[in-house]
């Protein structure tokens, strides 16, 4: 399926590829193509996986200290783990060197224009005074953003071409003066690089040789070229990609979901409603599903609007084979039928593994049964087939409760009704709320993080017991 969309020009041997999550928050859904495809890529023409912390921005873009680990655990999980972790917060005395370096070649200067003067100048193609300064005034300046300048008074611009026919490229900011805690270097650096000075050095310092790229971001190839050619670099292998709309999670941002988790909206991040892999995991998602669904999306540039749907489809073949059946009664109702002769009911735990044995149903005679309410639509005089037992004939129907008698014989064409008269007490937490329910006695013996299916309903991880209830999360249909 992917051998083709996935092959990189050339046929390399050996690569080495970078995954550069924003260290905010765990990843979702979002984020697994990027891991995914470079991971696949490192498998199939040998080299390496750098996972790498782009943590230089400690105001807009302040890094979750606990991000860090989740985003590693993540990765393991979604079978795609790193192997190299690079924090660029650790590394800023190395861009300081290149900044240095790159000073002292005359292609950048120190800015003390303010911002919105040297904005305009820019957009019209005209250098501001600070562009014609020496090699050695400029050094001179940088040292004191260290020290003497404060925030908003002094940037490191790279020199390119003051009249480019895209003004955002024209002498882009590489450094700037932030003085803020870091949650891992603490208030240790207040000269943070931009994102696309780090980067750039990064990958060349790393020997990246392929760059997975949003095309929105392709801006930032153009940015960092120009340091590759001053140092007389060479830029690794882009590879553009459309972006990914998938339908259900549009509203959700990464920084939106914390506020919501803070105020008590989701339970944390891996509430069944939000779209990070902390959430596919609990449900019931299995990582291989994940892999195959973005590997089968390739490498195309162009824009691709997907439904999670898709990955339902995925993961629904693979655990159809291994999930049990049982029943789930949402909102049960009573039936009593009159007549009914006692005896034990055997359904198979698989309709197609019957070795897997049966779970059992005492029916005893002259008891009450429940039905989920939605099966309780029933006509008076109805004939009603319960799977695994007899037929019964609807007598009356008051409320919710329904009165039948034991009809002998099969009737082709009856509904079909679920029915149980031992049962367990369960719930299943979906992601708009919880369904109350009863559930097939064996249900006990299901093992915790077992994914099972409930006929007609869908398939389903057992969490556990949630005061005295079975409690189990909801996968998909
Ligand atoms: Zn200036």
């Amino acid at each position: 399926m992917s051998e083709e969309t996935l092959k990189l020009d050339g046929d390399p041997q050996g690569v080495v590829t970078r995954f550069a999550p924003n260290p905010n928050g765990p990843l979702s859904i979002g984020h697994a193509r990027g891991a995914v495809v470079n991971k696949y890529l490192t498998q199939r023409y040998g080299g390496k996986l750098l996972l790498r912390f782009d943590d230089t921005d400690p105001r807009t873009k302040r890094p979750l200290k606990e991000a860090y680990g989740w985003i590693q655990e993540d990765m393991e999980w979604l079978g795609c783990g790193p192997d190299e972790v690079i924090y660029a917060s650790s590394n800023i005395e190395t861009y300081y060197e290149y900044a240095r370096k790159i000073i002292e070649l005359g292609q950048a200067y120190v800015c003390r224009c303010e911002r919105e003067a040297f904005k305009t100048k820019k957009n019209q193609g005209i250098a501001c005074p600070c562009r014609g300064n020496s090699a050695e005034e400029n050094m001179g300046l940088w040292e004191k953003m260290f020290a003497e300048f404060k925030e908003g008074e002094a940037v490191l611009r790279v020199k390119t071409d003051i009249q480019h026919q895209d003004p955002a490229l024209r002498d882009w900011t590489a450094f700037r003066i932030i003085a803020g805690e870091h949650p891992l270097v603490g208030s240790k650096y207040r000269v943070w690089p931009m994102l696309d000075f780090e980067s750039a050095i990064e990958d060349h310092i790393r020997g990246v040789t392929h760059i997975l790229r949003g095309i929105d971001l392709m801006d930032s190839g153009l940015k960092q070229k120009y340091i590759y050619d001053y140092f007389g670099w060479t830029y690794p292998e882009v590879i553009l990609w459309g972006r990914l709309k998938i339908e259900e999670t549009g509203k959700f941002s990464t920084s939106k979901m914390a506020q919501d988790i803070a105020s008590g909206v989701y339970s944390g991040w891996d509430h069944p409603a939000l779209p990070t892999l902390r959430a596919m995991k609990r449900r019931g998602i299995l990582p291989e599903s994940i892999r195959e669904f973005m590997l089968s999306l390739g490498l195309s540039d162009s824009a691709a609007a997907i439904s999670l749907e898709t990955l339902y489809s995925i993961n629904r073949a693979k655990l159809d084979g291994s999930a049990n059946r049982y029943f789930f009664l949402k909102d049960p109702v009573k039936l009593y039928v009159e007549g009914i002769p006692g005896k034990t009911i055997r359904l198979p735990l698989h309709p197609t593994f019957k070795e897997r044995g049966v779970r059992e149903q005492c029916m005893r005679e002259g008891s009450c049964f429940y039905l989920s309410k939605n099966d309780s639509q029933v006509e008076k005089e109805e004939i009603i087939k319960l799977m695994g037992l007899p037929c019964v004939s609807v007598d009356s129907l008051q409320g919710s409760i329904v009165k039948g008698k034991y009809v002998p014989g099969n009737h082709k064409g009856a509904k079909k009704i679920q029915c149980l008269q031992d049962y367990i007490e369960c719930e299943v937490l979906k992601p708009d709320g919880v369904d109350i329910g009863y559930c097939d006695p064996d249900c006990e013996k299901i093992g915790v993080g077992e994914i099972i299916q409930f006929e007609r309903y869908g398939f389903a991880k057992m969490e556990g017991k949630n005061r005295g209830k079975l409690r189990f999360i909801y996968t998909h249909d």
